[in-house]
């Protein structure tokens, strides 16, 4: 038990330390500067050719979703995430080790050019993205804490970030166990996840660029407006891709009638929604155990049932 104290405590303070020396030195390898780059690359794009032209330059819920920003990429890691997730790596090792396996992994790819590693590890962990995101959408009680996430009524580069922490939590344990078994040789994955938050504030952004074919590969910001419909045709949504939107056509689930410009976003009722970080945070656990009154076709059936 002592070990798992001592990995809790050191993860905090390595996480204060990295954090720390990360805003103190910029460099090309730094995740903080990059971040902070990229928001303000977009965020020009976004003034000086918008898609939306009347949107304010600072729209609505500009600072909630900086924030947000800030404390997914950074605070949440270093308030908890961290240190939840080395204990649970070193318990799911110990428990490994008492069936007498010492790693999960099952394919060796670490003889391969690092390009290689690079390519297989962002499709992988991308196509499992996809899944997860499904996930999200198809589950109540998941779906609950995907909401933060589409309560943006007004689409801009900084609501990228906008979701709660529970996501994190669902998105890095449902990834472990597969890319653990892919042996990538490669320690840092710094590039794939830098070029996965790109794209994903692009995603966001309020910005038209024609991609022509490669639209059928990436995801961009006139596929995912259509992922924020507040009206879908489809119970679940539709274009779940986070970087790639190669899943969604190759899967059926691709969606993009028409110019999604000027479409309603958001969900049933988001109007009720709380507006505030805090709040936002709370809901989803006050909604997970809300008892829900039943459908009244469940009523009527029950009625027949018992008559
Ligand atoms: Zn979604
Ligand atoms: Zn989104």
């Amino acid at each position: 038990m002592e070990k798992y104290w001592d990995i809790f405590l050191r993860s905090f303070s390595d996480y204060g330390g990295y954090l720390w020396s990360e805003i103190l030195n910029p460099s090309w390898g730094n995740y903080f500067y990059w971040l902070l780059g990229l928001s303000l690359f977009f965020w020009l794009l976004e003034i000086v050719a918008p898609w939306r032209q009347h949107q304010a330059k600072f729209r609505q819920d500009f600072w909630l979703d900086g924030f947000y920003m800030f404390f997914n990429f950074f605070l949440f890691s270093l308030v908890g995430f961290n240190a939840i997730s080395n204990i649970g790596v070193e318990a799911f090792n110990d428990f490994l080790g008492l069936f007498g396996i010492e790693n999960l992994v099952a394919f060796e790819v670490q003889s391969w050019p690092v390009w290689a590693q690079l390519l297989t590890l962002f499709m992988v962990r991308d196509f499992i993205q996809w899944n997860v995101h499904r996930l999200l959408h198809r589950f109540e009680f998941l779906w609950n804490f995907h909401k933060v996430h589409h309560s943006v009524q007004q689409m801009g580069f900084a609501a990228h970030l906008r979701f709660h922490w529970g996501e994190t939590v669902v998105y890095r344990t449902l990834e472990y166990i597969p890319l653990a078994m892919i042996g990538f040789g490669i320690q840092d994955f710094f590039l794939v996840h830098i070029f996965a938050t790109a794209v994903g504030h692009f995603n966001h952004s309020n910005f038209k660029v024609p991609l022509g074919p490669f639209r059928f590969l990436f995801n961009n910001p006139q596929m995912h407006i259509w992922h924020h419909a507040k009206h879908m045709p489809r119970r679940y949504g539709a274009n779940y891709g986070i970087t790639l939107s190669l899943w969604d056509y190759l899967f059926g689930t691709a969606y993009e009638p028409e110019d999604g410009r000027d479409i309603e976003l958001g969900f049933d009722e988001v109007e009720h929604y709380p507006k505030s970080f805090l709040e936002q945070q709370l809901h989803p656990f006050r909604e997970s155990v809300e008892v829900k009154p039943k459908p009244p076709e469940a009523v009527i059936n029950q009625k027949r049932e018992t008559a």
